[in-house]
């Protein structure tokens, strides 16, 4: 009996598989419109005005509940599948990079905007305006499916993943604040990138930590001001500052366990002194941390400040060490990872699905992940016949991503929801 119904719900999971297919191809030439739109007209972060109403109208029609407002421009839609079960969220993030397009492409970007005070040139730099066209797409799918899907999925389109403006809040971090995790409850959340590593065709995947967490550190070192030609009169900030700044280099090469993570402590800013032969009051220096270990994330900061307090204090000086987190581990749940693992196979082919190495840039999708099981993974985005080592990366203004991810972006988010819905 108990094999019979194995037997059922295997066969009923095939054929829900070959119905998304269908529908993902359906619904292929609207991702693809919806793709070049967006592309054509970005926003930054916090700005995503046009891009969240395009969302949200579409999530409408579909007869999603739908919140818009949240985090500033988020809009997250609720899809109640008819039967029972748990809760998946699937998130997409919506907003560009000041960044002038030199991509020649017929809905190339011509927009411009200001950003800290400059007039710069916009465009989806990073493939965000892939994300959200392929999440409007497997929101389509789902929609068509609702009587039979066994739970209820979420999809979660977030502003400023890039970062804020000064002075602002917003991205992940803010949406998780607003409560987007809540109400229905979600049990797991999946998300893509696509990443210009990879041809089209290709998905990465890492258990554990995947890509770096990323906090900005800002040390000042108090002195005291005095002649340069009688420095015991004073207390010498510069001095103190290069200490620490080589102090610093020890806490990861000395300090930190290196079995464990690596760990990257770089200073790309040092302020201090306006005159050859005057020592002044204070230093200001400004850098990165990065890591892949939650646990070492604390004990960097940790060891960080000691050392910094410590050597400043040696001269008589003060030190202030402050660290402002852009975004935790992204760090894959191994559990849901080894579990989604064959659908990521059987979407995109045995041979197509391959380990990727740990890379020490961040996301901020780490905020979901911190709070529920979370599965982040990549999609390789160079077209086919240009060698990935030297394709426009992310982030460059030639950046561009073969549209042939857009179908298999819809395909693996879809099945990747309901195989997790059906298999509880
Ligand atoms: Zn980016
Ligand atoms: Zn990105």
């Amino acid at each position: 009996m108990l094999t019979n119904l194995f037997l059922l719900s295997l066969l009923l999971q095939s054929t829900l598989a070959a119905e998304i297919d269908r529908r993902s191809s359906e619904v292929q030439p609207k991702v693809v419109a919806w793709r070049r739109d967006i592309h054509q007209n970005p926003e930054l972060g916090n700005r995503e005005v046009r891009t969240s109403k395009l969302v949200a109208d579409h999530l409408q029609r579909l007869g999603l509940e739908v919140k818009t407002g949240v985090a500033h421009t988020g809009v997250v839609g609720i899809l109640r599948g008819s039967r029972p079960g748990p809760v998946v969220a699937l998130r997409a993030d919506m907003d560009a990079l000041p960044v002038t397009e030199q991509v020649d492409l017929p809905f190339a970007s011509k927009a411009k905007a200001q950003y800290n005070g400059q007039e710069v040139g916009v465009m989806h730099a990073c493939g965000h305006d892939t994300h959200t066209a392929i999440l409007m797409g497997v929101a389509e799918v789902l929609a068509g499916l609702k009587d039979r899907l066994p739970g209820t999925v979420k999809f979660i389109f977030q502003p400023a993943e890039e970062g804020v403006p000064a002075g602002e809040d917003g991205g992940a971090k803010m949406m998780v604040a607003e409560g987007v995790l809540e109400n229905p409850k979600v049990d797991a959340i999946f998300g893509l990138h696509v990443m210009s590593f990879a041809n089209a065709g290709r998905i990465a995947y890492r258990p554990g930590g995947t890509m770096a967490s990323s906090d900005m550190l800002r040390i000042t070192v108090k002195g005291r001001q005095t002649h340069g030609a009688l420095p015991w009169n004073g207390v010498d900030p510069i001095v103190a500052a290069s200490q620490i700044v080589m102090g610093l280099q020890t806490v990861s090469s000395r300090q930190l366990d290196a079995t464990k993570s690596p760990a990257v402590i770089t200073i790309g800013m040092i302020r201090g002194g306006n005159r050859y032969n005057i020592i002044p009051d204070e230093v200001v220096m400004e850098g990165t941390l990065r890591t892949f270990d939650p646990e070492m994330q604390d004990e960097m900061h940790r060891r960080i400040k000691i050392t910094a307090e410590s050597i400043a204090q040696a001269s008589g000086a003060e030190a202030k060490v402050e660290i402002t987190s852009y975004a935790p581990v992204t760090f894959n749940n191994p559990t849901l990872t080894d579990r989604m693992l064959p659908t990521l196979k059987r979407v995109a082919g045995d041979s197509n699905v391959t380990l990727a190495n740990p890379t020490t840039t961040a996301e901020d999708f780490a905020f979901y992940q911190r709070n529920v099981p979370g599965f982040y993974f990549f999609l390789g985005s160079v077209p086919a016949g240009m060698d990935a080592a030297t394709a426009p990366a992310n982030h460059s203004p030639l950046f561009n991503v073969d549209e042939s991810v857009l179908p298999l972006g819809v395909r693996v988010l879809a099945n990747i929801a309901v195989d997790y819905l059906s298999r509880q």
